[in-house]
């Protein structure tokens, strides 16, 4: 449908959707859709940016670009991440306010090409040197370097982030960038073993394989062809445009790591337990004669990799192979060893095989860390936080990952509509402006349905898993859908939020949350093991025995002389913790967010589906979003910096001002175009008697 002529046409629609008009969903979407269809692909929600991924590369991107957005106020230039990149810096440097970058949006929308637009634009305005150099190198190419051990390609993105990310990159008082320190938030470790039909292991195995040469293969033992390792999925072992030799050569051998400040030495004992893992995947078990009525298994080592995986490690095979046969258990006083039959080998196999990778790869954030740390200095420093987590994901099959990965969406949905729709309308009620509410749909039902203390949902997997006696997956629904059902005959918390849904529809060993951006179907299978995160104790104790000198690093609790009888904390439980860290450092800084929308599931360039994209529209928010920036005033400032700045041009004021210094100035236009006594003397004058002089006097000036 064309829309209608209208002087706004030659801007290619608008550029921030306050000011259009008439302000519906169907204009909304057509306004994205027509912007879009120009390569415009970024338009204003008055201060939120949203962002269409274009799937194509756009020449918007250039260092020209780069310098024609530098200093610029937000509104003078047509819509761009740079804006906002340049807005949240200059915000930083100059009014030392720590800011965030909040980028979200669901797999494949465009969050991860978005950190990165808005970290190497700070880089670019940002000091200059020999030391601010280097320091902005080391930023930047940790990227690469996370990137693939961190991505893999699933159904919805190619390069799909499978951990959260949150950096915070510190800035001296001038704004020259000090370092930083990357926080990653759990890495879905199920790839390594096993990987949904269509998907692929994390990059690097890929990446190693077909780029590392012939010698590095032979040193880690490897062979360049996919297809003889278990854990490499075949059905879609290449990605269209992605070319793992080559990104390879650059991330391992050449660029990545080493400016990241990885020594040589450092990246071989990477890459042998990258090895160590493909090995792993290889090794079988066959089941041995029955000793004593119990079953028992052995390694099949056909092909020699148990002794190769011992090399790369420096274990001894014997010790290996024991450890792969027998579980034992220490209570206070005593040690009980049984043996393992094949399907408990095999769980201990791949258990052994996602620990190793996720350790390595928490491993290598904190080595990243070592290097980019801001040395000891004296002075605060200013901060700028860019966060790139994993999106909101519905797959036909979903599982603990996607329920951990929906649940840090949903939390941070709840910080968008604290700030943009809660916080903001109350203010204006507070102030005795008049306002006429804007209703929403607000999601802390349900982190609290997830989160919850005591009868949240994680709370339930932690006391099933917990609970001594016969604990399966079947035994956790049971519970969950038993509580939820008691909740709903006593018409509690959650049957009044009513987001936990039953219904005799539900395939079995399946629960289905109505989440902020839909529906979605979790099957419990895996939750509780998922959530215990077991490595028997036997493996790590071997591995810490190994002579490789990272993994008495990765497997402290194998220290023999440190037996901690208590239960390691579940992967719910310390996710919910560093989320809800991640979540009050995010609240003590000013946010700025960037809303990804992803235009069509195709992975295509050009192809705009209405329906997908108003589905995005709705549950982001953006309709309310825009309805309470229209509603309310363009530019808010508080008082104090205002009173801080200006006060000398005023009797009143200056040298001290003693009235109340907590009042928002609300104004429609920026505050250095107004009178400012108006707003250094706020008693003189009603905020709405302000705002109309505003209007009348940016009314003069233009
Ligand atoms: P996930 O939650 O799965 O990590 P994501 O939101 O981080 O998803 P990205 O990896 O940033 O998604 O984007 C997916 C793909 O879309 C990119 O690999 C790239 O091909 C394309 N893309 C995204 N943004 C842009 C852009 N600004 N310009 C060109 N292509 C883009
Ligand atoms: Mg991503």
């Amino acid at each position: 449908m064309e829309v209608k002529t209208s002087l706004l046409d030659n801007m290619i629609g608008v550029g921030d959707m306050v000011l259009l008009e008439p302000l519906n969903e169907d204009s909304f979407i057509e306004n994205l859709r027509k912007r879009f269809d120009h390569n415009e692909i970024y338009t204003y929600i008055g201060s939120v940016v949203i962002s269409m991924n274009p799937y194509r590369s756009l020449s918007i991107f250039t260092p020209e670009k780069v310098e024609e957005y530098r200093n610029r106020n937000f509104y003078e230039l047509s819509p761009h991440i740079y804006a906002l990149a340049d807005e949240a810096y200059r915000s930083l440097r100059d009014q030392d306010k720590d800011q965030c970058i909040l980028i979200t949006g669901e797999s494949g929308a465009g969050k991860t090409e978005a950190s990165k637009l808005v970290m190497s634009y700070v880089a670019a305005v940002c000091g200059r040197g020999q030391e601010v150099n280097k320091v902005k190198e080391q930023l930047l190419q940790s990227n690469p370097v996370l990137e693939a051990f961190g991505n893999a390609k699933t159904v919805r993105n190619d390069n799909s982030s499978r951990f959260g990310k949150y950096m915070d990159i510190e800035f001296d008082f001038k704004g020259d960038p000090l370092g930083g320190v990357i926080s990653n938030y759990l890495l879905e470790k199920s790839r390594v073993c096993k990987q949904p039909r269509g998907e692929r292991n994390f990059h690097i195995f890929y990446q190693l394989l077909s780029g590392a040469s012939g010698d590095t293969l032979t040193k880690l033992k490897l062979d360049r062809d996919f297809s003889k390792y278990n854990y490499l999925s075949l059905d879609s072992a290449t990605v269209n445009g992605l070319d793992d030799a080559a990104v390879s050569l650059y991330v391992l051998s050449q660029n990545a790591m080493q400016i990241v400040g990885f020594m040589e030495d450092e990246v071989q004992l990477v890459l042998e337990l990258v090895a160590a893992v493909l090995k792993l995947g290889n090794i079988e078990f066959k089941p041995e004669s029955r000793v004593n009525g119990f079953d028992e298994s052995r390694v099949k080592d056909k092909n020699g990799e148990t002794m190769e995986m011992c090399e790369l490690l420096g274990i001894e095979q014997s010790v290996l192979e024991r450890a792969f046969s027998y579980r034992t258990v220490e209570a206070k006083m005593e040690k009980v060893s049984t043996t393992l039959n094949v399907a408990q080998a095999y769980y201990a196999r791949d258990a052994l095989a996602k620990n190793l990778y996720s350790r390595l790869f928490s491993w290598l954030v904190t080595r990243i860390n070592e290097s980019i740390k801001v040395g000891l200095a004296k002075t605060r420093h200013k901060v700028m936080g860019v966060l790139d987590i994993y999106g909101f994901e519905i797959f036909e099959d979903n599982s603990f990952e996607q329920f951990i990965i929906n649940y840090c969406n949903e939390k941070l949905q709840q910080i968008f509509i604290e700030l943009t729709l809660r916080e903001e309308q109350e203010e204006y009620v507070r102030e005795g402006i008049e306002w006429t509410n804007i209703e929403y749909f607000n999601n802390a039902i349900i982190c609290d349905l997830i989160e919850n203390n005591q009868n949240g949902i994680l709370a339930m997997l932690d006391e099933e898993c917990l609970r001594p006696g016969t604990v399966t997956d079947d035994t956790f629904l049971d519970k969950l859908n038993t509580i939820c059902a008691e909740h709903q005959h006593f018409e509690s918390r959650l049957s009044k939020n009513s987001k936990f849904l039953t219904d005799h529809s539900l395939p079995h060993s399946c629960f289905r949350i109505q989440h902020y951006a839909g529906k979605v179907l979790y099957r419990v299978e895996g939750f509780v093991d998922k959530n215990n995160d077991l490595l028997y104790r036997d493996l790590s104790q071997a591995m810490y025995k190994a002579t490789h000198s990272l993994m008495r690093q990765l497997f402290p609790e194998g220290n023999p002389a440190k037996v901690n009888l208590k239960r390691p904390l579940t992967a719910g439980f310390q996710f919910k913790a560093s989320v809800g860290g991640l979540m009050r450092n995010l609240q003590t800084k000013n946010p700025n967010y960037i809303r990804c929308i992803k235009p069509n599931d195709k992975k295509a360039a050009h192809i705009f589906t209405d329906s997908l994209v108003c589905h995005q529209v709705r549950y982001l928010g953006l309709m309310e979003n825009v309805r309470v920036r229209r509603a309310g005033y363009a530019f808010r400032q508080p008082y104090e910096p205002c009173l801080e700045r200006y006060k000398m041009l005023c009797k009143q004021t200056w040298p001290h001002w003693r009235g109340p210094a907590s009042i928002i100035v609300h104004v429609d236009v920026p505050i250095i175009l107004l009178m400012p006594t108006l707003f250094l003397c706020p008693q003189l004058f009603t905020l709405e008697e302000r705002r109309r002089a505003c209007l009348e006097d940016l009314a003069t000036l233009i």
